[in-house]
């Protein structure tokens, strides 16, 4: 008989791979300030050949069993194999839709373009992703005896709803602290629900960022941001998730919106471990898509990144990757390396204009995803993306999160930018003849003129 199977990670320095340190300890960077990543046993992962984890991933899904029927969970031992299933706080987070958009595809001159709706998911983002593995590994810490009073983010809203709620689902004390003004209605009422301490800051994100740097610092609040590289583990699933729903077929490119950047860090992630673990073998290219008004990524891609600085992030539609200084700039960088990677920006009004067009093919876009779109729309008229490549752009968020900036777009409210498709309702009184002039007109104006 062969013995059990012993998986195993820790975390290890960026730069220093002889520095690591166990998952339960409460630590965010290496003894030089810089990165920590989650590094696992692969060696005890091979002995499990690629096609028998296809396998396994496969039969886990949708299914009931505590707690593989998740997304995440169902692929515990790449994530975190050593957390007691009984800390698991999950709420069945994954398997979001991954669907061909064949007539916005069409519009774009891409036949094989998909969408991978990240935010079909409790809290609306693909936060819940990482989210889910943090959380449980709090628990498990707390189940081990580390003393943890909170846990604790600064966020542009999505982080902070994502955090409320899988700390509310375990019981243990959640922070946030928000920039005030800068998040949408319903990303601030969603903590506000949940439970948490919520506080409004008179600052940005990156400026949220320093105050909770400093309360996990001094006052031992555990960290939730996405420095904090557990929350990498779950959210490199979506790369993992994808392919697996192409049923193993690698796509061309996988276009994703960055802000603070863990996010396209965490899809190289979970690609590389497809890849080493034999599941696959050939690599997409990545694109990560900046709004114009925050894109130190895409500043430093125009110099091969050869330099990277860090700016003051001007007021985007696309708020929850208004930042000017990511935390995981380092980890991007060696993922586009690795992954023939480009970085393109959009403008506030080809974002705006991309959900439009999106949305009239029945889509229902949030403005990152806005974003991925007009960078896609832009690949594509460069001719970087060719008409026949399979293109996957990763949707961050529910549209609905974001309704306030859709509203103002069809009321033709947003400043500096002239809707081109607005469609505000028509207000008529309930006059039979007058309904049905205006319908036959609307009718022959949109589908025939
Ligand atoms: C957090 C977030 C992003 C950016 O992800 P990063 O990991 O910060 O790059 C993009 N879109 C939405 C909706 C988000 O919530």
């Amino acid at each position: 008989m062969s013995a059990k199977p012993d998986y195993r990670a820790w975390f290890e320095s960026l730069r220093d791979p002889s520095e690591r340190h166990r998952l339960d300890e409460v630590v965010y960077t290496d003894s030089a300030g810089g990165l920590l990543h989650v590094v696992h046993d692969m060696d005890e992962l091979k002995k499990t050949p690629g096609d028998e984890w296809k396998r396994i991933f496969m039969e886990r899904g949708h299914r009931n069993e505590w707690p593989y029927g998740s997304g995440v969970w169902g692929k515990k031992e790449w994530v975190l194999p050593e957390v007691d299933n009984e800390n698991v706080v999950s709420m069945y987070e994954g398997h979001t839709n991954l669907f061909w958009a064949e007539r916005y595809g069409r519009e774009l001159g891409i036949e094989d373009l998909w969408l991978k709706l990240c935010g079909n998911s409790h809290t609306g983002s693909f936060k819940d992703l990482g989210m889910t593995v943090l959380v449980s590994m709090v628990k498990e810490m707390i189940s081990r005896g580390v003393e943890i009073p909170a846990v604790a983010c600064a966020s542009t809203g999505d982080t902070s709803a994502a955090l409320s709620a899988y700390a509310a689902a375990a019981g243990i004390p959640a922070i946030v602290f928000l920039p005030k003004g800068k998040i949408s209605m319903a990303q601030l009422i969603q903590p506000v629900a949940n439970g948490a301490i919520v506080f409004a800051l008179d600052t940005d994100f990156d400026g949220c960022m320093e105050i909770v740097k400093q309360v996990s610092a001094r006052d031992g609040v555990y960290l939730a941001n996405s420095m904090n590289s557990l929350r990498i583990e779950g959210q490199k699933t979506v790369g993992i998730e994808i392919i697996q729903q192409l049923d193993w077929e690698v796509p061309d490119w996988l276009v994703i919106p960055g802000g603070n950047l863990g996010n396209v860090s965490a899809l190289a992630k979970g690609i590389d471990m497809l890849l080493e673990l034999g599941l696959v073998t050939r690599k997409p290219r990545i694109c990560v898509a900046q709004a114009e008004a925050a894109n130190p990524l895409y500043l430093s891609y125009q110099r091969d990144f050869e330099v990277f600085e860090p700016i003051a992030a001007r007021k985007t539609l696309a708020s929850a990757i208004q930042i000017g200084n990511p935390v995981s700039a380092e980890k991007a960088i060696d993922a586009l390396r690795r992954y023939d990677g480009v970085v393109e920006q959009a403008s506030e009004a080809e974002l705006a204009e991309a959900c439009a067009a999106a949305d009239r093919t029945g889509l229902f876009n949030c403005p990152h995803t806005g974003v991925a779109l007009a960078a896609t729309k832009k690949l594509r008229e460069r001719g970087l993306i060719r008409a026949s490549d399979r293109v996957v752009v990763i949707s961050t968020a529910h549209g609905l999160k974001f309704v306030d900036f859709k509203v103002s777009y069809h009321r033709m409210e947003l400043a500096d930018i002239v809707s081109e498709l607005p469609n505000p309702p028509i207000e008529l009184p309930a006059d039979y003849d007058t309904v049905r002039g205006a319908m036959l007109k609307e009718i022959e104006q949109r589908f025939h003129g």
